[in-house]
């Protein structure tokens, strides 16, 4: 049986343009309530999207977000209207709070267990050289530049 090796995509930053909704958490005090109810309006990243598809065509295409759990309807429907296919969401359990690159990581250590994995993609430049270290090959999607106050979101407070 031929076993298709397996792309793994990262959404906020790859696919998915979170600027417009930065703002709710650019300053103290940060709403996270409105930051992730902005979810549901990210325009598409062309680049990545295409980039997916690409891979989806013959790989299997995992998505592995920060996003937590309870975001799985919006980012699933988000995800077929811009015709990506959902099989596979891993997401961050919504009392996660630690940073990013430690969720990816682990899930990242079970997911290779599963499967080959032929490329990661994803936007944060803390996750590209933690995955890199572990071993994993990484691209960094460089098609927007990584927003500061997502990085300190990631690094203090594990909320992204
Ligand atoms: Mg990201």
């Amino acid at each position: 049986m031929h076993v298709k090796p397996i792309a793994v995509f990262d959404v906020d930053g790859v696919v998915a343009d979170v600027r417009h909704r930065l703002h709710h958490v650019a300053h103290r005090p940060k709403n996270w309530r409105r930051f992730f109810a902005g979810a549901d309006r990210d325009p598409a990243l062309a680049p990545g999207v295409e980039l997916a598809r690409e891979y989806a065509r013959d790989h299997r295409l995992v998505w592995l977000t920060g996003r937590p759990e309870y975001l799985r309807p919006v980012t699933e429907r988000w995800l077929a209207r811009h015709g990506l296919p959902v099989n596979e969401l891993l997401m961050r359990p919504t009392s996660d709070h630690r940073p990013a690159r430690e969720f990816k990581v682990e899930q990242m250590r079970r997911l290779g267990e599963t499967g080959e994995v032929e490329i990661v993609v994803d936007d944060d430049p803390a996750v590209v050289s933690k995955l890199s270290e572990a071993g994993w090959p990484v691209r960094l999607a460089d098609w927007v530049p990584y927003a500061e106050s997502l990085r300190e979101a990631q690094e203090r407070e594990g909320r992204t």
